[in-house]
């Protein structure tokens, strides 16, 4: 709940506001604030303020406990010029907020923790939990010192500014961010990030309680030296999905319960398979059938591969108390792709999404004209692997190559990744053994259109002129199909210096259905600094104007000139 705090009418109208923007999540606070900051404190789990920075923090200042407990607070000036993320700022949330408060009340949001201001990734901003000396590690981050960032198997975490230990020589016992699910002993000056990387079996006779289960689970846990943090969920057969001690013990650890029905369970291979659960619930094996399941055992192709990656493994097997069952298995790291596409060029038609995914990656793959475009927005320690023109498959393979090794792997494209670029290729490489993210971008046609006025007003096509992977025959069939169906296309690569008599061509093709005087666009650069837009007509059109930074959309039978602006009608009823 976020509680919402107000001493003035231009507060009140801004809680209104966010109470209004986010139904059913704020509380507000009436009376004197001395007060009523005090309840909304103690209640919610943030707090949007309408105060000075200053009296907020006197009014708080005796009630803060905690940073992992204390709810996020932000300030918003009485103007609503700007959103202050004052306390919280990872852990409570705090900053997020500020973003969130400043999208409603069109504020700007200011943000002072450390690492979001160099662009770090926090180490208590991770996807996984973070424990150990989080203050300590990222200090020596900030301040550039080395760190060793041990992580073995890789797991799919944003880039840190380390060195990745055992491949240097730099002394093991500098500072560490060290990625395991195993309970180390303590060492100074090291994160522990903990993977999502287990399940708990959880077999249980009715009846069992909370207390029981629970007990069993931790202290198969603390025996084997796993951390609890990396656990993920609970699993067990769907005749226990509601069995109070089971759920309530998933409710505990906060994890997920996960179920499955008795004959999947009797397929998965287990070292203790066992008659009574069979007689009880109909498979051998509850606990360690479940944990395995869950961690992504394939019952299709038991004990091996699946032909994508590798099974997960079994790393407790079955241990009891009077009336549980649990098992251990550890889920085997997939890597991510995000497939991201950056627009044409300017940086406000990149999207927050895929500015989010950049920053969510370690690893960037991508021609080097399109890395340069965004290499700013990338975070220290990102590992870039671009390269030049033409080596597209190249490309694919080793995004996907990095991805299957466990990485967090951004692999960008101009406009949109998906249009006459790197998505097919790397997505007919990939298996099912990775994650993968697409993140529309604006493409070269939408930009253009943008400029033109409204050429796609109605039905219209895209056709790539290359015919460096297509045969022309194809080209100039599918252009045929468009100037007879009277789509409106844009051509996409339609002119380079070897490449000279595609566009004429295309142009003839689609001037035997249409007007000598039918509308054309021409953009150059759409979005660049050296942006060139111009409005023409079939017979007008000087193709050598046309370059491979280009495309040319030509109008339907409808499409008219208005005001030089280039307008398609909706439909052919509907302004008649
Ligand atoms: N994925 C890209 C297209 C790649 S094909 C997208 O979605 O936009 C490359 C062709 O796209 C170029 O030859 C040109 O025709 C067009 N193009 C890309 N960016 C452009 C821009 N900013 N302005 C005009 N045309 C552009």
């Amino acid at each position: 709940m976020i509680g919402l705090v107000a001493a003035t009418a231009a507060g009140r109208r801004g809680c209104e506001r966010l109470a209004t923007a986010w139904p059913g999540r704020t509380r507000t606070y009436e009376g004197p604030v001395s007060r009523s900051i005090g309840a909304a404190f103690r209640e919610c789990d943030q707090l949007v303020v309408f105060l000075a920075t200053g009296a907020t923090v006197r009014l708080l200042a005796p009630l803060l406990a905690d940073k992992a407990t204390d709810p996020g607070v932000v300030t918003v000036d009485e103007a609503h010029r700007h959103a202050v993320a004052l306390l919280g700022g990872h852990a409570g949330g705090a900053n997020d907020l500020a973003e969130a408060v400043s999208a409603e009340l069109g504020s700007a949001p200011v943000v002072t923790t450390a690492t979001d201001a160099v662009a770090l990734s926090a180490l208590d901003g991770l996807p996984c939990p973070a424990e150990g000396a989080v203050a300590a590690v990222t200090r020596a981050l900030l301040d550039g010192d080395p760190v060793l960032l041990r992580a073995a198997p890789a797991w799919p975490l944003p880039a840190l500014p380390a060195r990745p230990w055992p491949d240097t020589d730099e002394d093991p016992g500098l500072p560490a961010v060290w990625v395991t699910d195993r309970v180390e002993p303590p060492r100074e000056a090291t994160v522990f990030v903990r993977p999502p990387s287990l399940v708990v079996g959880v077999g249980a006779s009715s009846g069992v309680t909370a207390g029981e289960v629970l007990g069993l689970v931790r202290g198969t846990l603390r025996d084997a030296r796993l951390a609890e943090a990396s656990v993920t969920a609970l699993a067990t057969v769907d005749a226990k999905a509601s069995e109070a001690g089971i759920v309530e013990a998933a409710a505990e650890l906060d994890v997920e319960l996960v179920t499955f029905a008795a004959p999947d369970l009797a397929r998965i291979p287990v070292p203790n398979p066992s008659a009574a659960p069979l007689r009880a619930v109909g498979t051998p094996s509850v606990a360690e059938a479940a944990a395995l399941l869950a961690a992504g055992h394939s019952a299709a192709a038991p004990a091996q591969d699946a032909g994508t990656g590798p099974a997960p493994e079994l790393v407790v097997s079955k241990r009891k108390s009077a009336m549980a069952t649990v098992a251990v298995a550890r889920r085997r790291p997939r890597g991510r792709l995000a497939v991201v596409g950056l627009g044409p060029g300017a940086r406000d038609l990149l999207t927050p999404r895929a500015t989010a995914e950049l920053r969510r990656a370690s690893v960037v793959v991508g021609l080097d004209q399109y890395v340069t475009q965004i290499r700013d927005l990338l975070r220290p320690g990102t590992r870039v692997l671009e390269s030049g023109l033409g080596a597209e498959e190249e490309r694919a393979r080793t995004a996907v190559a990095e991805a299957r090794a466990g990485h967090a792997v951004a692999l960008i494209g101009s406009g949109d990744a998906g249009v006459y670029a790197m998505a097919s290729p790397a997505l007919a490489e990939a298996a099912d053994d990775i994650d993968v993210v697409g993140v529309p971008g604006v493409t070269a046609a939408l930009a253009a259109a943008a400029l033109l006025g409204a050429p796609l007003g109605h039905d219209h096509v895209s056709v790539s002129l290359s015919d460096l992977h297509t045969p022309w025959e194809v080209i100039e069939r599918r252009v045929r199909a468009a100037a007879e169906s009277d789509l409106v296309v844009t051509f996409y690569n339609p002119r380079s210096r070897g490449r000279d008599w595609q566009l004429p061509k295309a142009l003839a093709i689609l001037a035997e259905h249409r007007t000598p005087g039918t509308p054309v666009g021409v953009v150059h650069a759409a979005s660049r600094p050296d942006e060139r837009a111009e409005v023409t007509t079939l017979a007008a059109l000087d193709v050598t104007t046309v370059d491979m930074v280009t495309v040319v959309t030509v109008g339907n039978t409808a499409t008219r000139t208005v005001a030089g602006r280039m307008v398609t009608p909706r439909g052919y009823r509907w302004q008649a």
